[in-house]
């Protein structure tokens, strides 16, 4: 066991504070990695705040760790000491089920993925996340950043990152696809470069127009206000795929009639609320209504390649740990451009 400085809630609403806690000791398959940067994910404020049901006290939140391996267990093989590593949501799974297996380690029916924090682990510990100088995890399910990418910039694409890829892959966004990401923050502004970087038409819905000139420097080809109600009649009919990032009850048939035939809305926000939709919203048209969560361990490597083939990380802004706190307020207000990424040097 080692003792390692963190910043955890110590309690649901309560700020978070620096902290020790214990990382496990290197196992045969474990590396242990020197965290350099970590990423704010606004899921990370849900949990922290009990938001989400139960959570775990104290918490060490972060599921956007890049850093570097400083140690290895006997039988580690994908990694040295020295490579430039990530962790995203998870530490691992079943590894058995037919999803373990095909590579959607995500959607794990063996028991579920285990959470990188707020989770508990297979020998008893709870989980406890990036926002931390280092952390001990299985070689499979880690990943390798590669030499292209900056690590802080490629830290939010653990998790914002490959929350977008994912379903943008799976959707078949690119060449003669039109796209609509739905609101532009730190997931929107990720699905943006990456439909951009698929070769998708891109159209940016966003509440106004207040990040418009950012929108198109990031590859949007295309910029609406969803506040306008023009909007809605001049889009009629013309989206393949719309990728919903927002987390704020929508009116989701008024989202569905700007899809073309058998196109799709793909939810990867969701507020906390149930909703309701007119069912002739998708039965005219032969439309689809799906969700996707984050992705696999080989389609996270996947999209970390890609990213670095097309030269982008996230957009961000690098923060010292002290400011954590004053950060989740930032995020809450939707004010970031467009991911926080704390230095852990400063933890
Ligand atoms: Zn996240
Ligand atoms: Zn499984």
């Amino acid at each position: 066991m080692t003792t390692v400085a963190a910043y955890a809630a110590p309690a649901a609403k309560a700020p978070l504070e620096r902290t020790t806690i214990e990382r496990r000791a290197v196992g045969e398959f474990d590396v242990l990695i020197d965290i350099k940067f970590a990423g704010i994910c606004h899921s990370d404020i849900h949990q922290a705040r009990e938001g989400w049901g139960e959570a775990i006290f104290p918490m060490v939140p972060g599921h956007e760790i890049a850093g570097v391996v400083a140690e290895v267990g006997s039988g580690v093989t994908k990694f040295a000491v020295g490579d430039r590593v990530g962790v995203g949501c998870m530490v691992d799974s079943c590894r058995e089920c037919d999803n373990c297996k095909a590579g959607l380690e995500q959607y794990c029916t063996g028991g579920g993925m285990i959470g990188t924090y707020n989770a508990v682990d297979k020998n008893g510990d709870v989980t406890y996340g990036g926002y931390s100088r280092q952390i001990v995890v299985d070689e499979n399910y880690t990943v390798r950043i590669p030499d292209g990418l900056s690590l802080d910039v490629a830290a939010p694409l653990l998790c914002a990152g490959i929350t977008t890829y994912s379903p943008l892959k799976h959707w078949n966004a690119g060449p003669g696809k039109k796209v609509a990401i739905l609101g532009m923050g730190g997931l929107g502004h990720m699905g943006v470069k990456i439909a951009h970087a698929l070769g998708a038409e891109v159209t940016v819905l966003s509440q106004s127009l207040r990040k418009k000139e950012d929108g198109l420097k990031l590859g949007a080809d295309h910029y609406y206000a969803t506040s306008d109600p023009k909007t809605f009649q001049e889009l009629a009919g013309s989206f393949d795929l719309i990728l919903s990032t927002v987390s704020a009850p929508l009116s989701l048939d008024q989202f569905l009639s700007l899809l073309k035939t058998d196109g799709a809305f793909v939810n990867v926000g969701a507020p906390e609320e149930p909703v309701s939709l007119n069912l002739f919203s998708v039965i005219m048209g032969r439309k689809s209504l799906a969700g996707s969560g984050i992705g696999g361990i080989r389609e996270t490597q996947e999209m970390l390649d890609f990213c670095a083939e097309h030269g982008f990380g996230a957009e961000i802004e690098l923060i010292a740990a002290s400011e954590i706190n004053e950060a989740y307020e930032r995020v809450l207000s939707s004010d970031v451009r467009y991911r926080f990424v704390i230095d852990a040097s400063t933890i």
